[in-house]
């Protein structure tokens, strides 16, 4: 077993307990300790600099409790930053308050999730009663139309009829219009992804973006991919202008310190995270969980 953060500052603060006041020297190594755990749980390092540097901060000067020992004292100023750093309290729900049908539009390199998450959001929304439509963009990969055509029917929820000859661009027009003439009211869009950012791809997103009109642009990252995430959702960002994330693979070893980069370096708030292959395995964000499971 790992210990926690909090063990691990208890026996640096050994010494102080029960006493005195948090200085700039009593505090450096449970500084050092909070900053090992972050880097560890793939916290963007830039990212884990200026958080360091504001727990330091709220820290010195803070007089020691006779209930909470330091390291339980600095564990709580840390768990509180990183909360509010990730958006605690804030609202992360889908803006769908649009004329209907609202496009919703998955984006991410290949292999994140994005087809398996366009199945578990569809899921999700038919239980809100709403009537979603998902629609196979990527041909490049002509087994992922065939993946979210499987997906829809284990879900009795409908995927228009992309052909893997069709352009990206007709695909998602022409969808857009047979939701609406259809009286579907959500539209999914399964865009195509690379293993690494490149410019065809991207203009392709952006044309897709323009003409589609999507009130959310998500963003898929794979957890297990840890700092570089937070590149890519920074690339996807610049040139798409993403609405938010959906963190996928947390049910792996991952502890997930990539949302919280993504958040910090991007400014757009995490969704939803995946917790498994299943298509029930999708959960609304909460920045508490995700908290504790970095710092656990
Ligand atoms: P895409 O290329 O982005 O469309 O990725 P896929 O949806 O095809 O997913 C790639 C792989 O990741 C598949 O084997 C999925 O079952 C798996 N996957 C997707 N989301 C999750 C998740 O939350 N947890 C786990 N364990 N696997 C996932």
């Amino acid at each position: 077993m790992f210990e926690s953060l909090s063990d691990k500052l208890d026996l640096v603060f050994k010494k102080l307990r029960g006493h005195g006041v948090m200085t700039e020297e009593n505090i450096k190594d449970a500084l050092r300790e909070v900053r090992l755990a972050l880097l560890e749980a793939d916290v963007n390092f830039k990212v884990v600099k200026d958080f360091v540097e504001r727990v330091r901060e709220k820290a010195v000067g803070t007089q020691v409790l006779q209930s909470l020992s330091p390291g339980q004292q600095v564990v709580k100023i840390v768990h509180d930053e990183l909360v509010s750093l990730m958006g605690g309290g804030e609202d992360n729900s889908l803006d769908l308050a649009a004329k209907p049908p609202v496009a919703i539009m998955m984006v991410g390199l290949q292999g994140a999730g994005k087809t398996t998450t366009c199945g578990k959001l569809a899921r999700y929304l038919k239980a809100q009663r709403r009537k979603p439509l998902m629609v196979p963009a990527d041909v490049y990969r002509p087994a992922a139309i065939e993946q979210l055509k499987t997906l829809g029917r284990q879900l009795s929820i409908e995927v228009y009829d992309s052909q893997a000859d069709q352009k990206p661009l007709d695909i998602c027009r022409n969808a857009l219009k047979y939701a609406e003439l259809s009286g579907f009211d959500t539209v999914i869009f399964d865009t195509a992804g690379r293993h690494q950012i490149d410019e065809y791809l991207m203009d392709e997103l952006v044309h897709i973006r323009d003409a589609v009109d999507p009130r959310e642009i998500l963003f898929v990252a794979d957890a297990m991919t840890g700092q570089e995430a937070v590149n890519v959702a920074a690339g996807f960002d610049e040139r798409l202008g993403i609405t938010g994330v959906v963190l996928t693979k947390l049910d792996g070893d991952a502890k997930g310190g990539a949302a919280l980069s993504i958040k910090a370096v991007s400014g757009k708030p995490v969704k939803f995270v995946g917790l498994g292959e299943k298509l029930d395995a999708l959960e609304v964000f909460h920045a508490d969980r995700l908290v504790s499971r970095i710092l656990g």
